[in-house]
């Protein structure tokens, strides 16, 4: 229930906040190209959503030039404003300011992952380096720093709501934490780390993808023998369209290679694809990632030391719910050894029906094929069968009647919305007594241009101090009916379904008043909380009892419910320790204060791997040479906070069975007021404190995935 690709990067969060520096950089676009820019006029939608039917690739790079060049005489009008700095004119103005960029770039933002055509594509690569420009600038703005600095060393003066002195405080550590506060040598030092971190980064990516194609698998008709149809038929389209008619293309992907691994008997075939999803950059060959993986470390321990951080582990974390290094690792081998002694046990099985096939000596890549013998043979589950009761349409009705019966909210679909594409349906959320709360749009469907997961953005995020009204998307890759028929999900997915929706609700609910603390616009360890927490519903029985029906309306039979529950532990030994040696090994990495000269990657992982015990038919879920969450995604020394937020979600999640009913009213009043409305407008400690009563333990999340 964890792994889920979540929210859209931060990264653009937090360039949605940038408001920048004085102005050299000038608008090209001349009157007439701006009158029939929609994105330079005003729109004139219903609630003023963007006008997707009228916006045109072209149209975005543009509007960003005139936004950047408009959010810098901003920003410059507040750093040099020869007042005294106040409250409202540095921190109040810099949350009014770059309201146009905030704009064009949630519009862009969100079609540019969920529909990444070739041309959307280009005006990414073109606008990325200027963002990134504009949000140092300003992160580094000497004026600026002054008057947020001044501000903060008299805040116990300024008479401020704790909100208003939530917001001193992080706007303060935004900039002290990239640097601003540093002398002119070390501002220097940093920003040059910074960027060569970010092409570090890339460089990390881009040969990972090269390594990742080059480990094309395919397989002929005798290795995908005992396959079902439609991997086979899709691996035989590929090779096709790759120029192999009659072969089977695997790509060294998690979303091939997982279910191959899982399905197919030829044992020699596994192997082949294991290796090469396993061994993405880390083979002898120009895309080996070890140099960047040194790198990159190094350069996190130098800027860790001019920040003054005992390490980067404890750089990140000062900035998290867990705060210290010692406290996320404390829960992560808390979980960890009774996942080690489950996965043990899990090993005697596998290896038990293994033999009958005479294989005496399980492999990693013997594991997920046995595994899914013992699952059948437990709980004699038919995926296929399940999947004729969980029709998508079903499935969001009981997300939408749980948010009902939690909230009192309302969900009204709107056809007279502009999208970007077709299939994405929109829907007006309303509270009990038919006031808005904001729109929801859903964009449930894959499509070729759409990037691979599940994830939720904000196109509005809400907020009182401009009046804005929320705009939230989900995204999910369900396949696409044969035209008509119902679509069909299964349970992974509609818990997909459920989590991504509790983002969108925390995007929804925001009651805070400054854009910045607004939504899910808080700290990593905690923004998976209110998303897991509300995958729990699709797996109570009464849900799926009300809800999970086939074409004639029948629901689930009895035993099929109760053997698809009882499955939701099965192999957790397993998959808990794949997910936590690569937590463990992120923290571990990241803790480091030196790096020795001769350090290699793959053989510290190797060292660290034995002396954790990690089995070597399991291994890491992600392996350093291919670590892509935490060398260019934004997760270093940071993978543990899916752990963390299950923490929270299982024990949350407890209060309404101790409550002896899953929709506890005043629980889920609650629940709404302490952690969803909330935002960043205070330290996400105290919102669970305020929601639970005291802080989580492992307890909750141990059951939850049967190791205790
Ligand atoms: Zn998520």
């Amino acid at each position: 229930m964890v792994f889920r690709a979540c929210l859209l990067s931060t990264a653009i969060a937090a360039t949605l906040l940038a408001t920048s520096l004085p102005s050299a950089a000038q608008s090209v676009e001349t009157r007439a190209e701006q009158a029939a820019n929609p994105l330079t006029t005003a729109w004139n939608t219903p609630d003023g959503v963007p006008p997707y039917d009228r916006i045109r690739p072209e149209h975005y790079e543009p509007a960003f030039d005139l936004a950047i060049a408009e959010a810098r005489e901003e920003s410059a009008r507040i750093a040099n404003d020869p007042a005294a700095p106040t409250f409202e004119n540095t921190i109040e103005a810099m949350e009014r300011a770059g309201r146009q960029l905030a704009r064009v770039s949630s519009t862009f933002f969100t079609v540019a992952s969920a529909d990444a055509t070739p041309a959307n594509q280009a005006v990414q690569k073109n606008v990325a380096p200027k963002l990134a420009r504009l949000s140092n600038e300003m992160m580094l703005d000497q004026a600026l720093f002054q008057r947020v600095d001044t501000l903060y060393n008299t805040r116990a003066e300024l008479g401020l709501t704790p909100e208003q002195m939530r917001l001193l405080e992080q706007t303060h550590k935004r900039f002290v934490r990239a640097g601003a506060a540093l002398s002119p040598e070390a501002r220097t030092r940093v920003a040059a780390i910074n960027e060569e971190l970010a092409n570090l980064g890339v460089a990390f990516g881009q040969k990972l993808l090269a390594d990742q194609k080059a480990n094309d698998v395919f397989l002929s008709e005798a290795e995908v023998e005992g396959l079902p149809a439609d991997q086979r038929s899709a691996a035989a389209a590929a090779a096709t369209a790759a120029g192999q008619p009659g072969a089977f293309l695997f790509p060294a992907t998690r979303s091939s290679a997982e279910p191959f691994l899982t399905a197919a008997p030829n044992r020699a075939a596994r192997e082949k694809i294991w290796r090469a999803f396993t061994y993405r950059g880390d083979n002898d060959n120009a895309n080996n990632t070890s140099e960047e993986i040194k790198r990159l470390v190094q350069l996190r321990i130098e800027r860790a030391e001019l920040m003054g951080a005992a390490s980067h582990a404890d750089f990140v974390l000062e900035d998290s719910m867990a705060k210290t290094t010692d406290a996320a690792m404390e829960l992560l081998m808390a979980v960890y050894q009774p996942a080690l002694v489950r996965a043990r046990e899990e090993l005697r099985d596998i290896e038990a029906l293994a033999a009958k096939d005479g294989i005496t000596d399980v492999q990693p890549w013997d594991w997920r094929y046995y595994a899914e013998q013992v699952r059948r043979e437990r709980f004699a589950l038919d995926e296929a069968e399940v999947k004729q009761y969980m029709p998508l349409d079903g499935i969001v009705d009981a997300m939408f009647e749980t948010t009902q019966k939690l909230f009192g909210l309302t969900a009204h679909e709107h056809t007279d919305i502009p999208v970007y594409a077709d299939g994405v349906r929109v829907f007006e959320i309303r509270e009990a007594d038919g006031r808005k709360v904001g729109l929801f749009y859903a964009d449930w469907f894959a499509r070729p241009t759409k990037r691979p997961g599940a994830w939720m953005n904000s196109i509005r995020v809400p907020n009182a101090l401009l009046g804005d009204t929320p705009i939230v998307v989900n995204n999910q890759n369900i396949t696409p009916p044969a035209s008509g028929e119902r679509a069909l999900i299964s349970l992974d997915e509609a818990q997909t379904l459920f989590h991504e929706f509790g983002h969108g609700l925390h995007g929804l609910l925001s009651t805070a008043r400054y854009p910045s603390l607004s939504g899910t616009a808080v700290s990593r360890d905690f923004v998976e909380f209110p998303s897991q927490v509300y995958e729990h519903w699709i797996t109570e029985p009464a849900i799926l009892r009300a809800h999970a029906r086939n074409a004639a309306g029948e629901p689930m039979p009895e035993p099929m419910l109760e053997a698809l529950l009882k499955a939701q532990t099965f192999n957790q030994g397993f998959l808990t320790v794949q997910q936590l040696s690569s937590a463990i090994l992120d923290m571990r990495l990241h803790q480091m204060t030196e790096l020795p000269q001769d350090f290699d990657a793959r053989t510290w992982e190797a060292a660290q791997l034995r002396e954790l015990g990690v089995p070597e038919e399991i291994g890491m879920r992600h392996r350093l040479p291919h670590f892509s969450h935490i060398f260019d995604g934004g997760y270093s020394a940071s993978y543990y906070a899916y752990t963390w937020a299950e923490a929270m979600d299982a024990d949350g999640f407890d209060a309404f069975k101790e409550a002896g009913n899953v929709f506890d009213p005043e629980l889920a009043a609650r629940l709404r007021r302490e952690v969803y409305e909330v935002g960043n407008t205070r330290d996400p400690a105290e919102s669970y404190r305020a929601f639970r009563g005291r802080m989580p333990t492992a307890d909750a999340l141990l059951r939850n995935r049967g190791l205790k």
